[in-house]
Formats: structure tokens, C-alpha cells, sequence
């Protein structure tokens, strides 16, 4: 039990708008969206400035009271839900951090409040002409903390980078109540250790993010978006190598869909539709892009896609020819992770491996679940030009949901062994959180796990930030 006497010095620090306690007004956040994570706290608290969020957390370190840090509540892992089996913790949201970003279009830079949401920066940048790289189907409300504390990828990783790749520097507090404030936009500064670098990807486990001075680009303003159908995924990797050389290296989005996830997709889904005549086993939603007005890209688009079909590397292939026709490939897509709830208890694995080994993890991976667990349908879809997969697994027809589903972590053992044997991550995007620390432990390397532990007692002793998320 956090002391009442706490709970009412915290409260004071942030105002009426800002403390929540009502069990009614708390449980939209100690709710994960799929309900897998359902925890609870006695206290919200909204700080508004970095100076109230400073004032929190130095007086949660002398007390030693955990505090866990969430954003738009998106994550998939756990790592912001509160109070799980019964921990005492209050939940520091930074959902009042939300300042117009500021951009600056000369520097090509943007510092967002962590509030901020994806799609909000996205907007922001549009309006000074200047792209936000990240795009990623959370983005109406994942937020500039969330997507650095997670290092989020989304469909444009093969063509601007992950969150890191993106992120100039932070302003954060650490959980001694101290503020490092790296939000200068400097491109170069080897001045010993990146203090920003380290916080992206730590889950809220090294301290508050509470500003980011993200990297801008000049935006898309010529596009060509086709829907292939591949015959294997051997073939969309020699595709993808043709598709960076013949567009010029303007590949942007390059997803790789097992038919059976688009059946599902096609059979729940309203308003999606397989675009192409003939079935295959595999698709590629690709799109390249350039930020010269009239570029070639489509004409560069049927060049890639002639050459392709001479070479059997497509079966079959639409450009889209309007914006409607466009958002049928991309509702396709979209719709996969709705529809695979909808048609079932789904076990996911979010994985990466070398990109030379994404079809041999596919076959061996297959076999091995197919050999384990009979019946079950296997339906990967991904990043294949990040060698990122959603490596779900759906039950059998007409199977028990809640028997299929307790055998997750089984199921994870058997996949990750894959991934491992394929010298892959066992988290490409989504994190570690909760949901993963033992596969986490039993994966990584000890030497790894001894030098993430050291650096959290150096920066965390007391171990208030996050204290459950990543390891125990
Ligand atoms: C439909 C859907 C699609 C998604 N697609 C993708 C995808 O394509 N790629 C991808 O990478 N992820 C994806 N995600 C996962 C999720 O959107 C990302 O992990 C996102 O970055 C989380 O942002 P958030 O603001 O919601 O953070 P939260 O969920 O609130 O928090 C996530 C973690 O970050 C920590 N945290 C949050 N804010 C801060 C802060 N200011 N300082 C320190 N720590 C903080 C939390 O403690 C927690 O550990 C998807 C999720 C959904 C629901």
C-alpha cells in the first residue's frame, strides 16, 4: 500500500486536473487494449510541465515509490500498465504533455512534448512541408514518449530507420529528479556516452522522456503503390534488391502477406478485397516515393514489374492507378491484425532475423509449429525489407480459444528457439515489457543481461522507474 500521506503530496504537485484516483476514471489506462494486461493504482498523475513531472519523480525517489510511465497506452507488451499482480505503483502519464510541436524547417528538426501524438506530429511537420518518417497504425495515439521509450519501427523503417534512427536527442528526467536536456538538433557530438541513445528502447526503465527533437525529411510527393503476388519469399527478397536498384532506391514501404492472413482479412473485414484475379501464397505491398513533384517513379514502377514477371519473381501485380484504389492495398494490409482477432485466438511473435534468413526461419519455424501443435495456422505477415516478421500463429478451426491460447508461452519457446537458430531478436519492434522477460532471460546473452542490469543500478538504485518492465 502506497502511504495515503503520498498519495496527497503527489497529488498537490500537479493540481486537480492533473491526479486521478477514481477507479472509474482509471481503468481506460490500467487497460491494455486487448485486455491481455488489466492492472490497477491508486493514483494517475498528468504532470503538465517538465517541472511538475521533475518535482514527482524526485520525491517518488526519496520515498522509493515505483512509478510506471505511460503515453497513448499502445504498447504491446505491457510495459505501461501499472499494478500488475498486485505491485504498488503509480502511473505517470504524459497525456497533458501535448504542446503544439515545434518545427523548425530549415534544420529539418521537430521537438514534440512526450504527449504528442504520432499523428499529430505528422501534421505538424505537413504543415511547414517537411515529413515525419514514423507511420505505424497506433500513430492516432501512440506519442513522441512512447515511440522513443519503445524505439517503435511502423512501414517506413527500410526507408528512414526505426524511432533511434530518427530521434536527435531527448529531454528527460532521470529517476533521481535530475533534467538532461540533449534537444539541440546537433547531428554530430561525440562527447562520451549518448544519455539519449540510452534512454530510446529502455521502456520508461532509465527515466521520464519528456521532450524529443526528432529529424525531419522532405516530403513524399510522387508515389507508385503496387500489390504483387510473390510465389515464395525467397522470390520477394530478390525482388526487394530490384526494387531499391531500379527505383532509385526510393523503396518506402515493402510488406510481405501470407495469403492466409489475407483471407481472414478479406472474410471479416468490410471494404477489403483481393485486388488480383489469381491466388497466391504470398503478396508484397510495395511503395516508392520521391520528393521531386514529377518524378518517374511509376514509370519506374512498370519498368521493375515487367522485369519481375520475365524473371518469375511476381505472378501477378496491380499499380495502383487512383488514391481509392491505393487505400484497398493499404486497408488490406491494415486490416490483418483486426481481422486475425476476429477469427480467432491468435499467438504472436514479433521477430527479426538477417535478411538472408527470413525464408529458411519461414520453412523451419512452420515445420517446427506444425510438427508441435497440429493444426494450427501459421499466418506471417511483416517488414520484409526490415527482416521483421508478425510471426502469428492462429488456432485450429474449430478449436477451444482459451485451451489454444495457454499454450502461448510454449508456443513462444518453440518460435524464439527458431529466431535464435537464425541469429534473430526476439523483439524487432514491440519491446520487451512484461510479456517477454523470461524469453528475454533465457535468450540473451549473460554478459548482455549483466551490463543492462549494471547500467540500470547506475542510473535507477532504487529502482523506481518502470521496476517490473524488462527484468526483475
Ligand atoms: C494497432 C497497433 C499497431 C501497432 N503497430 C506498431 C508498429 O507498426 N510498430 C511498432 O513499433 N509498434 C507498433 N505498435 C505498438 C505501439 O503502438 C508502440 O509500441 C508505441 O511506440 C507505444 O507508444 P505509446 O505512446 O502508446 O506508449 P505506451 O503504450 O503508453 O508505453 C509503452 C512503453 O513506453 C514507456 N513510456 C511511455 N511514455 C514514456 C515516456 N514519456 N518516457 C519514458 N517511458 C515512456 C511505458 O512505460 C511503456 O513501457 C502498435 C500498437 C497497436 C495497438
Amino acid at each position: 500500500m502506497i502511504d495515503p500521506h503520498h498519495i496527497s503530496a503527489l497529488q498537490q504537485m500537479v493540481g486537480a486536473n492533473g491526479a486521478t484516483t477514481k477507479a472509474a476514471d482509471l481503468e481506460p489506462f490500467v487497460t491494455e487494449w486487448r485486455d491481455k494486461f488489466i492492472g490497477q493504482t491508486p493514483l494517475m498523475l498528468s504532470p503538465k510541465t517538465t517541472g511538475e513531472a521533475a518535482a514527482i519523480i524526485s520525491y517518488c525517489n526519496l520515498h522509493k515509490i515505483p512509478i510506471v510511465p505511460q503515453g497513448g497506452n499502445t504498447g504491446l507488451v505491457g510495459g505501461g500498465i501499472p499494478g500488475l499482480k498486485n505491485a504498488q505503483e503509480i502511473l505517470l502519464s504524459t497525456r497533458r504533455m501535448n504542446a503544439k510541436p515545434v518545427v523548425n524547417s530549415s534544420d529539418f528538426t521537430m521537438v514534440a512534448e512526450a504527449g504528442c501524438t504520432v499523428s499529430a506530429m505528422q501534421e505538424a511537420a505537413a504543415n511547414q512541408d517537411r515529413l515525419f518518417g514514423l507511420s505505424l497504425a497506433s500513430e492516432g495515439s501512440c506519442t513522441a514518449g512512447g515511440i522513443t521509450a519503445t524505439n517503435a519501427g511502423g512501414v517506413h523503417v527500410i526507408r528512414y530507420g526505426t524511432t533511434r534512427a530518427m530521434v536527435l536527442g531527448v529531454e528527460a528526467i532521470l529517476p533521481n529528479g535530475t533534467v538532461i536536456d540533449e534537444l539541440s538538433g546537433l547531428r554530430k557530438d561525440n562527447t562520451g556516452y549518448p544519455i539519449s541513445q540510452l534512454l530510446i528502447g529502455a521502456e520508461g526503465t532509465l527515466g521520464l522522456i519528456t521532450k524529443v527533437c526528432f529529424r525531419l525529411f522532405p516530403p513524399e510527393l510522387s508515389r507508385a503503390t503496387a500489390w504483387l503476388a510473390v510465389p515464395t519469399p525467397q522470390a520477394a527478397l530478390t525482388l526487394l534488391g530490384k526494387a531499391r536498384e531500379v527505383s532509385e532506391d526510393q523503396v518506402s514501404v515493402f510488406e510481405l502477406m501470407d495469403r492466409s492472413a489475407l483471407e481472414f482479412t478479406y472474410r471479416h473485414i468490410p471494404g477489403t478485397r483481393d485486388p488480383l484475379n489469381d491466388i497466391s501464397p504470398w503478396y508484397i505491398l510495395l511503395e516508392t516515393a520521391s520528393s521531386a513533384l514529377n518524378s518517374a517513379v511509376g514509370q519506374r514502377m512498370q519498368t521493375l514489374l515487367e522485369t519481375a514477371l520475365t524473371d518469375g519473381l511476381i505472378t501477378d501485380g496491380a499499380v495502383a492507378q487512383s488514391l481509392d484504389q491505393r487505400s484497398l492495398f493499404w486497408r488490406n494490409r491494415e486490416s490483418i491484425s483486426e481481422a486475425q482477432k476476429l477469427e480467432g485466438g491468435s499467438i504472436k511473435h514479433d521477430v527479426s532475423v538477417p535478411l538472408g534468413q527470413i525464408a529458411a526461419f519461414i520453412k523451419s519455424a512452420t515445420e517446427a509449429l506444425l510438427g508441435t501443435f497440429p493444426g494450427v495456422r501459421v499466418s506471417p505477415f511483416g517488414l520484409l525489407g526490415d527482416g521483421n516478421l508478425h510471426f502469428n500463429v492462429m488456432q485450429p478451426k474449430d478449436a477451444d480459444k482459451v485451451a489454444f491460447l495457454e499454450q502461448w508461452e510454449a508456443m513462444n519457446r518453440l518460435v524464439h528457439d527458431q529466431v535464435i537458430a537464425h541469429d534473430g531478436s526476439i523483439s524487432a519492434e514491440h519491446g520487451i515489457g512484461v510479456l517477454k522477460k523470461a524469453e528475454l532471460l533465457r535468450t540473451k546473452p549473460a554478459a548482455e543481461m549483466v551490463a543492462m542490469k549494471a547500467i540500470k543500478k547506475a542510473f535507477d538504485p532504487n529502482s523506481i522507474m518502470n521496476p517490473r518492465c524488462l527484468f526483475d
